[in-house]
């Protein structure tokens, strides 16, 4: 469960409440259901709900659901399971398109006032009409039409006897203003689209720009916190309040002040639900949940926890400009986590058959291993020491490179938490190519250091027979450059190899029925979870992240 330490590390936004000395905390989360929440929304998440609990307020999640070509059921329910799965608590689950009518209303209020018009010019020459950041934008013909006129159109547009672009809504502000945002921003749109909550109620949908701050303030939302790219329209977001409010219309109003944080970026990856959508549709990843994805539902896959994504929230802190983060700090977290929570398996990825002819064939010794090395709380449990076993074929070296601490012809190395052993012998095909390698042990290391001589190398093993074929997925960066979205097109810098799969890898038996999601560290290979794609007779595992930093 989320505890009020999740905000605890650098965060301005605290210090500013703390002056504020606010009597109340009222925030919200407002993702658009067009997407899979990604970490960028962790760090929103643990911000807003961390924020408004260690000053007794609540928060609300609001699906932001303008947008119905975009937006579906699916993304809706995949966005809450991932907001409780982080272990947060909404106050009121809440929907921008539940006030439409309420919008609509502020919309005819600000009509009446003269604070709104329909404007009739073509999208491309409202364009042109809107200037640059260097040239005003001149007044649209249309913004003079009376009240009356513009409401009977405006009521016509709703009623769906006009077509898309014929007719939009707009604030009457200031077209000669240096913010681009205040130049008469379009705040109701024509759209005969199929909406996933509304369907075809509406033939008009309000725009980010004017539905956010109502939104916020019908909620009763008291720090409406966004990222840095909204802070041109602060003065926009004000400025809809305020003449709602002065208008006649009855809808009751809060007084939310919005405040800017910078958002995360992270090296190798994409922080965006309209980028992201690209990597799922083009194929390049296997589904939002692909385990490479910055989603929360493929870092949960990946093996991530709740607790590791807090976490990293947490060490990132919450500051006013914008930071790109290394992404050796996301694998910190979860590695530090895991190092003390996951039970200790061997598991050997690409195996290499060894024979120990110094045992007979149906030597069958039961091994009882630790789970973890300074947690005896954690149990133990037992594996076979037999005849054959699996080495990982990088731990032989015929012509071992200067240093090389593992077994080579001649060399002895330990079998790690079992025997000695040395090689006598390497098998090989017609075609040079090894097939297994004949080794004998010394009965008396089991447990202790062989007489007379200094054995160095340890490396993992597991039995033929009893252990489990598995599918190991090793993933590498989605992308390989830190800055993906400094390429002209984002998806020229992915990277083709970000996934290995090892479909010949051998676990210890006592993995073979872990439940899916259970997390192991694999020795001297990292830390791994069980894949959704396994099932009873083939496990599946996902690698988390190694057990070094191979980042920097
Ligand atoms: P889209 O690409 O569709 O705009 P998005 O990834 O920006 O998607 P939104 O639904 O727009 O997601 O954002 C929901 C909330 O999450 C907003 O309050 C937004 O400020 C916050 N948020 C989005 N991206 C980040 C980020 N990288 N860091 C911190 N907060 C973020
Ligand atoms: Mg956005």
């Amino acid at each position: 469960m989320a505890s009020e330490s999740d905000t605890a590390t650098s965060n301005f936004i605290r210090s500013m409440i703390e002056k504020q000395a606010a009597t109340t905390v009222a925030t919200r989360f407002p993702p658009e259901p067009n997407g899979y929440l990604h970490l960028g929304h962790a760090k929103s998440i643990c911000l807003n709900f961390g924020i408004a609990k260690e000053f007794n307020g609540w928060t609300n999640l609001r699906f932001d659901d303008t947008n119905p070509d975009k937006e579906s059921e699916e993304y809706m329910q995949a966005i809450k399971r991932d907001v409780e799965w982080l272990g947060f608590n909404w106050k009121s689950l809440c929907y921008a398109s539940d006030y439409f009518d309420d919008l609509y209303e502020c919309a005819v209020a600000l009509v009446k006032s003269g604070d709104a018009y329909v404007d009739s010019l073509s999208a491309e020459e409202i364009r042109e009409y809107r200037g640059t950041l260097k040239q005003p934008g001149k007044e649209s013909p249309y913004r003079n039409r009376n009240a009356e006129q513009s409401l009977e159109l405006l009521e016509e547009m709703k009623a769906g006897k006009h077509n898309e672009g014929d007719h939009i809504l707009r604030l009457k502000i200031d077209m000669a203003s240096s913010n681009m945002n205040m130049r008469d921003p379009a705040i109701y749109r024509i759209k005969k689209s199929h909406h996933y909550r509304t369907g075809d109620k509406w033939s008009i949908y309000p725009l980010y720009d004017y539905t956010h701050c109502l939104s916020d303030a019908i909620e009763g939302i008291t720090h409406s916190l966004c990222t840095l790219e909204f802070e041109d329209h602060r003065p926009l977001y004000e400025w809809v309040i305020e003449k709602v409010k002065a208008s006649s219309v009855q809808v009751e109003l809060g007084s939310p002040v919005q405040t800017e944080f910078g958002p995360l970026n992270l090296e190798y990856t994409v922080l965006s639900k309209r980028k992201l959508v690209e990597l799922v549709q083009k194929g390049i990843v296997n589904g939002w949940d692909d385990p490479r994805m910055p989603t929360i539902s493929g870092l949960r896959r990946r093996g991530f926890t709740p607790d590791s994504i807090r976490e990293f929230c947490r060490r990132i802190g919450v500051t006013k400009s914008s930071a790109v983060i290394e992404m050796g700090v996301l694998e910190t977290v979860v590695r530090e986590e895991l190092n003390e929570s996951a039970q200790r398996r061997m598991a050997v990825l690409e195996p290499l058959k060894v024979i120990i002819t110094s045992i007979a064939d149906d030597h069958n010794e039961i091994l009882e291993l630790a789970n973890h090395p300074n947690k005896p709380e954690l149990g133990s449990r037992q594996l076979p020491f037999t005849r054959e076993v699996y080495i990982e074929q990088s731990d032989f070296e015929e012509e071992p490179p200067p240093k090389f601490k593992r077994l080579i012809p001649g060399g002895e190395v330990r079998l790690r938490s079992s025997y000695v052993i040395r090689c006598d012998e390497v098998i090989k095909d017609e075609n040079g190519q090894i097939i297994e390698i004949h080794c004998s042990h010394d009965p008396d290391t089991l447990g202790k250091k062989p007489e007379g001589r200094k054995v160095k190398g340890v490396i993992h093993w597991v039995p033929v027979e009893q252990s489990v074929k598995s599918e190991v997925r090793v993933y590498d960066r989605l992308f390989n450059r830190p800055d993906p979205l400094a390429e002209e097109d984002y998806l020229n810098a992915v990277n083709p190899d970000s996934l290995v799969v090892l479909s010949n890898a051998r676990l210890e038996p006592s993995i073979g029925d872990a439940e899916t999601g259970s997390k192991f560290q694999f020795e001297r290979q990292g830390y791994f979870a069980i894949d959704d794609d396994s099932t009873a007779e083939h496990p599946v595992c996902n690698r988390t992240v190694g057990l070094r930093d191979t980042w920097s």
